[in-house]
């Protein structure tokens, strides 16, 4: 048996008709920049997510971007977030001259503890970006009381998280502003980069939109020098198809899951854990095993095909070395990495595919132990 790491042909499949036709129109209207679909998707998104405005983008890496610059974030700013994430949550902070300061994670659902957070914050602490990390919430409560008591803001990166709840409400909605990625793989993807920015807040909403727009006020005015970080009208024409299935494939998520937490029950790996507050939509279904390194090559070898998100914590990375951290200074974090391994999971993986790789898990350990 071959068992992909992730199947987006299966998600985009049944609906090409629609994403052609939707396509089609874009072409017809040759309205590729700025174009109606944009403000579409934008209203549907912040609609799904709870909030009041959302603005589309060209990333989530520029969708991070943007929301820092929204908050005030300036060079010289630290921002408090977690060295287990992707690369470019850290990115956004550096560009801006910002400096990140990484506080360990909790051992149980990989993201920020928050009972760390308190010692690392300095005079210069502006901002926290907890990551809602493999598609689950990260405990925002006491992170955002953290924040109310310290004057920060609090960005949620919530690019692996569309449609996670906490406590009810929905990722991206908890806190000053919400980032996404449309990254094709992400729970919601596009055909190419896309990304968006929600939040509550008028005057940052419209701020980022210039900001992302050349700094616009009108055609040739601009307020202030921006980026070009605009979200493609094709792209929004084809997400805005998309995020009608999401829901739908978040539950199929959720019960693939469910089956691996079954089948996975008596194996000696660590599975994934659902506090009482998240709802998870599984954008990852990660393990935890000692003998990672092992376990990957033998699910390899029979046709499983697995990721690591990610092996090297961000303090660790050479890209961040001028930080001056080393290793030791986030153990948790640090092993972690050293053990998580992330199985195949997509809307619509079969339960007979999911019992082969429990099956294969499972003679691993009987072979080792
Ligand atoms: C994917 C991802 C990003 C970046 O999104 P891009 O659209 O690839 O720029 C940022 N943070 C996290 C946690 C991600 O998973």
């Amino acid at each position: 048996m071959q068992i992909p790491f992730m199947d987006l042909e299966m998600q985009n499949k049944p609906l090409m008709l629609d994403i052609e036709k939707a396509m089609k129109e874009v072409i017809a209207r040759s309205d590729f920049i700025s174009g109606d679909a944009i403000q579409y998707l934008e209203e549907e998104f912040a609609s799904y997510c709870g909030v009041k405005y959302a603005v589309g983008c060209s990333s989530g890496t520029s969708a991070l971007h943007l929301a820092l610059l929204g908050c005030g974030i300036q060079a010289g700013d630290e921002v408090i977030t977690t060295p287990l994430t992707f690369i470019a949550t850290t990115e956004a902070i550096s560009q801006i001259g910002a400096k990140p300061v990484f506080v360990d994670i909790d051992p149980e659902t990989y993201m920020i503890n928050p009972s760390k957070i308190e010692a690392a914050i300095t005079k210069k602490t502006r901002a926290i970006i907890p990551v809602h990390l493999y598609g689950q919430c990260a405990d925002m409560d006491p992170i955002l009381s953290i924040a109310k008591q310290f004057n920060l803001k609090v960005i949620e990166d919530a690019a692996q998280a569309h449609g996670a709840l906490y406590n009810g409400k929905k990722a991206g909605s908890l806190s000053d502003v919400g980032c996404f990625s449309f990254y094709p793989g992400k729970n919601l993807g596009a055909f190419g980069d896309a990304g968006m920015v929600v939040t509550n807040d008028e005057k940052m909403a419209a701020y980022m939109r210039a900001l992302g727009n050349h700094g616009r006020t009108a055609k040739y005015e601009h307020f202030i020098e921006g980026y070009n970080y605009r979200l493609d009208t094709l792209q929004a024409a084809i997400l805005r198809i998309k995020l009608r299935e999401l829901d739908k494939w978040n539950a199929l998520r959720r019960q693939a899951a469910s089956i691996y937490n079954d089948q996975l029950s008596a194996v000696d790996i660590t599975l994934p854990v659902e506090p009482k507050y998240a709802q998870h939509v599984y954008h990852l279904y990660v393990i935890r095993s000692s003998e990672r390194d092992r376990l990957k090559t033998y699910l390899h070898e029979h046709g499983v095909s697995v990721g690591v998100h990610y092996p090297i914590p961000l303090h660790l990375q050479p890209a961040c070395s001028y930080l001056g951290y080393s290793r030791g200074d986030f153990p948790i974090a640090e092993q972690v990495a050293n053990e998580v391994l992330s199985l195949p999971m997509y809307p619509g993986i079969k339960e007979a595919e999911i019992e082969y790789v429990a099956s294969i898990l499972s003679k691993f350990c009987g072979d080792t132990n």
